[in-house]
């Protein structure tokens, strides 16, 4: 007869695949930013020629076969003028099958720059703010495409600190809000431009679309050479913990999110403290700290009780 599993079996398994998803959702949002630059050159070429004979004399013969590519794509999925203008964007205002997505950063600047609020773009806010409230700061760990790089940093970093005495600055998480009114003043003074600076997801999103659509450059990959250099030289996942004003909003709006991770005291081992370092936000499960926790299921995987678990706030 088969063995029951048992409810700390069960913890275990949910756990696991925390992190994995995490790296397959983010991956998934870099290969939607790489499909809305093409997206975008497609339309381009549309709108301008219309014919494919027409765009190889305009491009060459590699662009004629994209073009050919994307164009069989769309029509599959309806009117591939309609299909290309539902999707696109990017990190900082996005469309997905029509269904608007507003960085919160973003309608700041635009309303501290005295601009308009489309309900479009009003709309878009609702999903990022909603997400926050029921779950924290998930956007880091499941969307934001910046945060592979971070990871990967962060586990680089990790290796290192074997053979070399790496820096941990830790700075005051109000730093954040400095960037957010600092950036915000930037923009009003030089244009939302500023923020393909100084957010680290829009400046993946940038550099990707320059790469792609436009086969440029974009200044913003030296700002993500620099964040990463940040959290290489001054402290692990220093630029999430400290200075993107994105990560602190959401924290902020979703401190009291209706899912958090959750601890079984009874179970928790006194002198372990394993939680607290594994956690690349620098929340601590272990004093029941969960602001800023973004689900990304390190802690859980790594608890030696397995007393650490996801679920409604109020219940244990
Ligand atoms: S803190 Fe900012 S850069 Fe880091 S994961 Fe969150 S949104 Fe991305
Ligand atoms: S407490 Fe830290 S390690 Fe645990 S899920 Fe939250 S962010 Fe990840
Ligand atoms: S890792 Fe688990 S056992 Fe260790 S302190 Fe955290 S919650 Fe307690």
């Amino acid at each position: 007869m088969g063995r029951s599993i048992s409810e700390g079996e069960v913890v275990m398994k949910a756990t696991n695949v925390l992190l994995p998803l995490s790296i397959v959702t983010r991956l998934g949002v870099v290969l939607l930013l790489c499909f809305f630059a093409m997206m975008t050159e497609y339309l381009n070429y549309k709108t301008a020629y219309n014919n494919p004979r027409l765009v190889e004399l305009a491009s060459g013969k590699s662009v004629r076969v994209f073009y050919e590519a994307t164009d069989a794509i769309f029509d599959f999925l309806g009117d591939p003028i309609e299909v290309a203008q539902s999707n696109g964007g990017m990190t900082w205002s996005i469309r997905v099958l029509g269904v608007p997505f507003t960085d919160p950063v973003a309608a700041i600047s635009v309303f501290a720059k005295g601009g308009s609020w489309t309900w479009g773009f009003v709309l878009g806010l609702a999903v990022p703010v909603s997400l926050a409230l029921i779950f924290g700061r998930v956007f880091c760990a499941y969307v934001c495409p910046a945060s592979l790089a971070f990871y990967t940093m962060f586990r680089i970093r990790h290796v290192l600190e074997k053979w070399f005495l790496l820096p941990d600055l830790k700075l005051n998480r109000g730093f954040a809000w400095g960037v957010l009114i600092g950036g915000t003043g930037a923009a009003i003074w030089a244009g939302h431009g500023v923020w393909s600076l100084i957010l680290p997801y829009f400046a993946v999103g940038q550099t990707l679309f320059h790469g792609i659509a436009m086969g440029t450059l974009s200044i913003s990959l030296g700002s993500i050479v620099f964040f990463a250099l940040l959290d290489l030289f001054f402290g692990p996942q220093f630029t999430c913990r400290y200075v993107c004003p994105t990560g602190r909003l959401l924290g902020f709006i979703g401190r009291r999110s209706l899912v958090s991770v959750r601890r079984d005291a009874n179970r928790c081992i006194d002198q372990c403290n394993t939680c607290a370092e594994v956690c690349p936000m620098n929340v601590s499960p272990k004093l029941d700290q969960t602001v800023d926790c973004s689900l990304c299921g390190a802690c859980l995987t790594m608890c030696p009780s397995n007393c650490l678990s996801v679920g409604n706030r109020g219940e244990k």
